[in-house]
């Protein structure tokens, strides 16, 4: 049985400043995922402590939620097989100069500060992220033609 998951993915402030939302939620459409949830938000610092918890010893750490609240993002909740490592793959790695030719960090980034979007990198972690920025309402089961194909 495919191993169908959801993940969080955020397009962040640099992916909107350069015109870049269509290019990357494109990407992961061609791969099958499907987009179970999408929303344009503004960032708050109290989520910002808790979704980069995990950084908060860091001298970049203002700096980063400073970037993340600069303009709003796009939120969307991803569904596919094992889509958790999908994501991680398609996206590549933190530092954009590290990741994968054919990634999104690599093809279209520099810099690890601005390395244009967020993925969850667990099954756990992404469960939670997506309770932390989507309502039930807001997160969406629905068939497409393409399931036969793309899940075979
Ligand atoms: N970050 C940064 N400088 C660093 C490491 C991380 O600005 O030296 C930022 C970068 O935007 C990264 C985010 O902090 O995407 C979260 O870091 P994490 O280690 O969780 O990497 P990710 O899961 O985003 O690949
Ligand atoms: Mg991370």
């Amino acid at each position: 049985m495919a191993d169908i998951q959801r993940t969080l993915v955020l397009l962040k402030p640099d992916a909107l400043q350069r015109d870049l939302l269509g290019d990357i939620i494109s990407r992961f459409e061609r791969k099958g995922l499907k987009i179970a949830g999408l929303k344009l938000f503004q960032l708050s610092d109290e989520q910002l402590n808790v979704h980069y918890a995990h950084l908060s010893e860091k001298g970049f750490f203002a700096d980063l939620k400073k970037f993340m609240m600069h303009t709003p993002v796009v939120g969307m909740v991803l569904e596919g097989i094992e889509a958790v490592a999908e994501v991680r793959k398609i996206v590549g790695s933190t530092n954009p100069r590290e990741a994968d030719a054919g990634t999104i960090r690599a093809d279209f980034s520099m810099n690890v500060s601005s390395n244009l979007v967020h993925a969850s990198d667990s099954v756990e972690n992404a469960e939670a992220e997506v309770k932390r920025f989507f309502a039930d309402d807001q997160i969406f089961a629905y068939q497409k033609i393409t399931d036969q194909y793309i899940f075979g």
